[in-house]
């Protein structure tokens, strides 16, 4: 695999290129007799599926610039060593959430992983209107265990910093995060689309200093404060979901960030979800009867979080801002109480701050979702977006509003 220089993969040339790999042959079988697609439905890179007498699995391959767009967008191969780095992290800090890695080859951007199978991206599901029971546990843990223990409460000193600068080095999709979700969607760029019958609101927009304040705010947020090792992607797109089993994909974009970026990103694809339930079930009963799953689920993926970050905080506070020698030391535990307090408000206000932008770039900037794309009826269409909007503008410009989630969920209702 590295002895040639870097190419891209085809389903043609992957059995001469891979059939010599252990990894592969001893989980697929012989590669005369494998079968391969490709299914990156990808915004980004290429993935192949590769079936084989004996299994299956997924090669991830990136390519030098954004499949999205094309080659006039140049970007870094190694982004699939990042992705590899974060992967290995993430899956460490809660077993089982991400799919297992067999190989990874950084001069071809190669990942060779599981094939996560029966499941489905969970985007495809909320469109489909499937529930999973599990899902909102499985995910509120995920987040409290990652984002726990890659923050300075959990991280030894040295480890700490040399793995800030080792992700600092993913400047480049980090740079696309920095754009596209802060900055972007707030001004007149051409990266950015929106359906023509917004063309009033996205001018009301572009000129809503509050609304841009409030993104500023939020990128100073995120470029400033390093508090864990985030996904940097975490959006229903980036999980995978089966009846029993969750995982979490495609960490690309990997950075030092604030607690809050991954959990907003997620919550806002969930709210925005439930906007677009109207358009997407045959009858009101069903519209309604999901959408309060969905607001279900997202109540159970934040407090889910809070428990499992609060016991983490209680049993495992252990790194640099351990601070147990000023609190509980002292048995001062009211004070140890009151500095966890303070830290979850900081969470769930930068939570609402990151959701909100995240409505706002999925609707005017260049990435859109599957769930409003796939409202057939223009004005339909427009109708959620706006509301989308509305709610995001609400949940960046005006977070004294929501003290708590069910005001999140109070608003949802009230504009689905
Ligand atoms: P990109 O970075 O291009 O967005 P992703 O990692 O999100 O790539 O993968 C693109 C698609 O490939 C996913 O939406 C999913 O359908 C499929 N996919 C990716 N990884 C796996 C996997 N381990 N098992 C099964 N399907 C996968
Ligand atoms: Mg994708
Ligand atoms: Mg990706
Ligand atoms: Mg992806």
């Amino acid at each position: 695999l590295t002895r040639s220089p870097y190419e891209p993969l085809t389903p043609t040339t992957m059995p001469a290129r891979l059939g010599g790999l252990p990894e592969m042959t001893r989980r697929l079988g012989p590669s005369a007799e494998w079968r391969v697609r490709e299914v990156g439905d990808g915004n980004l890179n290429l993935v192949f599926i590769v079936e084989g007498p004996a299994g299956s699995l997924v090669v991830k391959q990136a390519l030098p610039y954004a499949r999205v767009v094309g080659e006039s967008w140049p970007m870094s191969l190694d982004r699939a060593y990042f992705e590899h780095e974060a992967s290995m992290r993430l899956g460490a800090r809660d077993p089982g959430r991400m799919p297992h890695m067999h190989l990874f080859d950084r001069e071809q951007a190669v990942q060779i992983m599981e094939h996560l199978t029966p499941h489905i991206i969970l985007r495809r599901g909320l469109i489909d209107g499937t529930r999973y029971p599990m899902l909102g546990g499985h995910l509120g843990r995920y987040l409290a265990r990652t984002l726990f223990r890659g923050s300075d409460w959990s991280m030894e000193t040295a480890r700490r910093k040399a793995d800030v600068a080792l992700f600092a080095g993913n400047v480049e999709l980090c740079g696309i995060t920095e754009d596209l979700f802060f900055t972007d969607p707030f001004h007149d760029c051409v990266r950015n689309r929106h359906n023509p019958l917004l063309d009033r609101d996205v001018i009301e927009l572009r000129g809503d200093r509050a609304l841009k304040l409030a993104a500023l705010r939020m990128k100073t947020r995120f470029c400033t404060s390093a508090q864990t090792l985030l996904h940097g992607d975490l959006h229903t797109g980036s999980i995978m979901v089966s009846a029993e089993d969750s995982r979490v994909i495609d960490a690309e974009f990997a950075t030092y960030g604030p607690i809050g970026f991954d959990i907003g990103s997620l919550l806002a694809n969930l709210w925005m979800a439930c906007l677009a339930q109207g358009a997407l079930r045959p009858s009101d009963d069903e519209a309604t009867s999901y959408r309060g799953w969905i607001l279900a689920l997202a109540e159970t993926v934040w407090k889910v979080f809070v428990a499992e970050f609060t016991h983490l905080w209680l049993t495992e506070r252990s790194g640099i801002l351990g601070g147990r020698e000023l609190l509980e030391h002292q048995d001062d535990a009211e004070g140890a109480a009151l500095a966890l307090n303070a830290l979850l408000d900081e969470i769930w206000r930068d939570t609402i701050g990151f959701a909100g932008i995240e409505m706002h770039r999925r609707v005017v900037g260049l990435a859109h979702i599957a769930e409003f794309e796939a409202i057939a009826d223009e004005e339909l269409r427009a109708g959620c977006e706006r509301r989308a909007l509305r709610l995001g503008r609400a949940l960046a410009v005006e977070p004294e509003r929501f003290s708590d989630i069910a005001d999140v969920s109070a608003l949802v209702a009230e504009l689905a």
